[in-house]
């Protein structure tokens, strides 16, 4: 195959030719447990004949009708449904392709909206180290992992970034959480008054943190500093929910167990559960009107948001994850998948932590649990477990410490929401004997 995707860091990759539920099979007939979902993107499993027949219907009806001209009643009725699910605070809908594009969109939403209020002067990005926004230029230069963003320096738009909420590797011994939340938190506003009240646009995070640094979760209240800092300098809120969002928590959005709604927030792969490419912004309704009395439009666009055949693959994934209340197995088999990982690897030496929320789980690796020091980069740990994973017919989703060592490698496991008890013992078990 000449298909560069074919070759890649990962080596020369089996042909996916088929998929059922949370298995996917190779064109060699070996089966696979699906226990990364993708890349965190599979909530209802693979070939789901409901989702199948929404899109073969679709497509019978219109594939395709570009914005400037028209609507479509399958993206409107996403849009309603997105919205009456979503925080009361956030009320509009803005429809993309993916990740990428749905936070480069809310990113430039921020800007045009200080814009429009005549603060063009807001335009300092702050993110966080451990983190990832996307790959294209704007949204690369947002996610903190410095091994992605050498290679592309100069060219990457100047952001600043602190340390993530990250309970295992920045929690002092005998700091209590709510102290810990205050600390981190309290990184943010040092930054703002470092770079000027007046000149900070917004801060953006992963709720959860996603493939960076593997399931890591904040600890309590860390989100409501953080939007008491934000509002008290008037700096909008971005969450990424790119990864942790549309029920892999076992919520809808996991900012929802923070007890907090951000300004934009950004969805996609378990939006569409990977049936089509999409994504979606979710804005409050002050940065909408900003837009409204001000040029009345977002300067924005692309050939494929609002598209069809991704809001009705959309849709249906939506109106399946309610109906069948999958939310309720999400929760359940996150527990039953977290204390699986805990007996299997209990007395694991190099297993320094396990955490997550949900169906969105990850293991930290490391030299020494004491002194938590990661591999040695070089060894690729995390590639390796990977490898002895697929040989075992199980995909979970690997990532190295490549933030400046910071951390280890970890294995992160997001299985579709279908998962059951026994299909939990297998990934766990197979898992176990990978590592
Ligand atoms: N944000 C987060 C939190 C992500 O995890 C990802 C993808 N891993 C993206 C953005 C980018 O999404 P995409 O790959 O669809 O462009």
């Amino acid at each position: 195959m000449t298909h560069l995707l074919h070759r890649s860091i990962h080596g020369r990759l089996p042909v996916a030719v088929g998929g059922k539920g949370i298995h996917l099979f190779d064109a060699d007939g070996k089966s696979y447990i699906d226990a990364s979902g993708g890349a965190a993107v599979s909530c209802l499993g693979h070939n789901h004949p409901e989702v199948q027949a929404a899109l073969h219907a679709q497509l019978d009806r219109l594939a395709y009708a570009h914005t400037s001209f028209f609507t479509t009643q399958v993206a409107e009725e996403l849009a309603d449904r997105l919205i009456a699910d979503a925080p009361a605070a956030l009320e509009h809908v803005y429809l993309v392709s993916g990740g990428s594009e749905a936070v480069e969109a809310a990113l430039k939403m921020a800007r045009q909206y200080f814009v429009e209020k005549g603060e063009p002067q807001r335009r300092h990005i702050i993110a966080r180290r451990q983190s990832y926004h996307g790959n294209t230029l704007g949204v690369l230069a947002t996610g903190g992992n410095e091994w992605r963003r050498a290679r592309f320096l100069p060219l990457l738009i100047e952001t600043h970034h602190i340390a993530p909420c990250f309970a295992y590797r920045g929690q002092r011994e005998g700091e209590s959480d709510g102290d810990y939340a205050r600390r981190a938190a309290g990184e943010l506003e040092a930054k703002i008054l470092e770079l000027g009240a007046d000149q900070v646009m917004a801060f953006v995070a992963e709720t959860v943190v996603g493939a960076t640094a593997g399931a890591v979760p904040p600890v309590a209240d860390y989100f409501r500093h953080i939007r008491r800092i934000c509002d008290k300098y008037g700096v909008l809120l971005i969450l990424d929910e790119v990864m942790c969002g549309m029920g892999r928590t076992g919520t809808l959005h996991a900012c929802e167990q923070d007890g907090i709604a951000p300004d934009l927030m950004t969805i996609a792969k378990g939006l569409g559960g990977g049936y089509q490419p999409v994504g979606a912004v979710l804005l409050s309704g002050r940065i909408f009107e900003a837009f409204a009395q001000g040029s009345g439009y977002f300067q924005h666009g692309h050939t494929y948001a609002g598209h069809p055949m991704a809001a009705a693959a959309s849709l249906a994934v939506q109106t399946i994850l309610k109906r069948d209340g999958l939310l309720d197995n999400v929760r359940t088999m996150g527990d039953a998948l977290h204390a699986g990982l805990v007996q299997r690897f209990a007395d694991h030496p190099h297993v320094g932590d396990i955490r997550g929320r949900g169906l969105f789980r990850a293991v930290e690796l490391v030299q020494d649990r004491s002194s938590k020091t990661p591999f040695d980069a070089g060894l690729k740990l995390h590639a390796r477990i990977k490898k002895e994973a697929m040989a075992r017919g199980l995909m979970v989703y690997p990532m190295g410490g490549t933030i400046d060592g910071q951390n280890g490698d970890h294995v992160l496991i997001a299985p579709p929401f279908i998962v059951a008890q026994t299909d939990i013992a297998a990934i766990v078990e197979r898992l176990g004997d990978a590592v």
